[in-house]
């Protein structure tokens, strides 16, 4: 029986960085024996199980020892019409666009079958104990409704938009810039700032939307308070080559999005991977996130991020798992191939499992404007919590009998741990995955 105004004390080892770690050591906190006590969803109190005990003589304990508790995973970065041209190896972007992307991209136009992958979706999203997600939506209004509606009905935070293009692509995913204004201030009015949810506007890429279609998402960010923003960025040096050749005012791509006030806070623009030292100035100037997504950039063969210069400039970084052009819906996964990645990478960072956690939480919060409200464990905040624990016999539960230190422990789940060791993930301290 649970008593919620006494609360839910979690008794178990817990990791989070409630700072950043690129900026100030000892950003990790840890407890090998600590207590999460969640009162109304919320963390009412993080710290070490018996001094949460004693202060809290009559909340419930759980005891999920064996176990480890860390915050929600937040992806950056992923498409919902992709999950299945997941696999997709052997194409660098553009041809990967037009031979697995968007035929499945324009099946979104069948609701039902728009349905059945957006349930399919939220749950690859829990099971993998990822919580809140920005999450490119299709080029269809009812299939993106359905994504929103999914995510309402799993209790994920789902930040979503419409993705809108009217040239480049195939015909069936163009719009007219006058029914992506229609259709888009719809989809906000129905689900922006409804429970979970909120909006953000979604122009696929420079290349595939004209001039008109930018003003327009310029237009909806003007007319509507809180909205979000995200697209993609620099992956691909063909997709670059052709964005100068569309837009030839443009001194780089960046300026084609700052041409109509598209970046600042709360906008995430995805890869950078082939970027200047310009574009990184003024992205650190404006507050926009990059979404940095290692597995996608390699299984694509986009090219190594240049992290460092991205940390060096002050520009703001988190993680996504660009599902479908990426490999899987694993944000720990991720951390770990961003990994690495800058292992091989000139003049690479040397990651460590702080800022992996980082990366994979509170950073992706940070993008999204979420940070007062979700990404680590600090009291008052939401109580999105992923349970961790390795099945038994599997090598994480053999490494983690000898480690030692918070961070070897965390080093070797980054390493080790896929989806068969989520056991319990929670939103606001209710239980959307076990
Ligand atoms: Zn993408």
């Amino acid at each position: 029986m649970t008593v919620p105004e006494r609360g839910e004390l979690l008794r178990a080892p817990l990791f989070h960085t409630p700072r950043n770690p690129f900026l100030q050591d000892r950003a990790l906190e840890s407890h090998g024996d600590g207590g999460l006590l969640i009162r109304d969803g919320r963390i009412a109190a993080c710290g070490d199980f018996e001094a949460i005990r004693g202060a809290h003589p009559d909340a419930t304990t759980k005891d999920l020892r064996g176990g480890f508790l860390l915050p929600g995973l937040i992806d950056t970065h992923i498409h919902f019409p992709q999950l299945r041209v997941l696999g997709g190896l052997g194409r660098t972007l553009l041809d990967w666009l037009e031979e697995c992307a968007l035929p499945e991209e324009a099946r979104m136009a069948d609701q039902s079958y728009a349905r059945d992958i957006a349930r399919e979706f939220v749950h690859a999203l829990a099971s993998h104990g990822t919580t809140t997600a920005l999450v490119f939506g299709a080029h269809f209004a009812a299939a993106t409704a359905a994504l929103f509606e999914a995510g309402e009905s799993c209790g994920l935070r789902i930040v979503a938009g419409m993705v809108l293009s009217d040239r480049q692509l195939r015909s069936e995913l163009h719009q007219t810039p006058e029914a992506a204004y229609r259709e888009s201030s719809n989809l906000i009015r129905c689900f922006h700032g409804r429970g979970r949810l909120l909006y953000a506007v979604t122009p696929r890429f420079a290349l595939s939307t004209s001039e008109a279609m930018l003003e327009v998402c310029q237009t909806l960010q003007r007319e509507h308070e809180g909205l979000r923003f995200q697209t993609h960025l620099n992956e691909n040096p063909r997709e670059i080559a052709e964005v100068i050749r569309l837009f030839p005012w443009a001194p780089d791509y960046l300026a084609v999005y700052e041409r109509f006030g598209l970046g600042g806070r709360g906008a995430v623009m995805a890869h950078n991977v082939h970027t200047t030292a310009s574009e990184l100035e003024r992205l650190a100037v404006a507050g926009t996130a990059i979404a940095h997504c290692p597995c996608s950039n390699a299984a694509l063969g986009s090219g190594l991020f240049a992290l460092r210069p991205h940390v060096n400039a002050g520009v703001r970084i988190a993680l996504g798992t660009d599902v479908g052009g990426g490999t899987g819906f694993g944000m720990l996964k991720e951390a770990l191939q961003a990994y690495l990645l800058q292992r091989v990478a000139p003049d690479g960072a040397m990651l460590d499992a702080a800022q992996m956690l980082y990366l994979a939480t509170r950073a992706g919060a940070e993008a999204l404007g979420l940070e007062h409200e979700i990404g680590d464990f600090q009291v008052g905040k939401a109580a999105d919590v992923v349970y961790l624990k390795p099945p038994e016999g599997t090598p994480l539960a053999a490494v983690l009998e000898r480690t030692e230190t918070p961070e070897q422990t965390l080093a070797a789940i980054f390493t080790l741990a896929g989806a068969e060791s989520i056991r319990e993930v929670r939103v606001e301290g209710t239980i959307v995955y076990k």
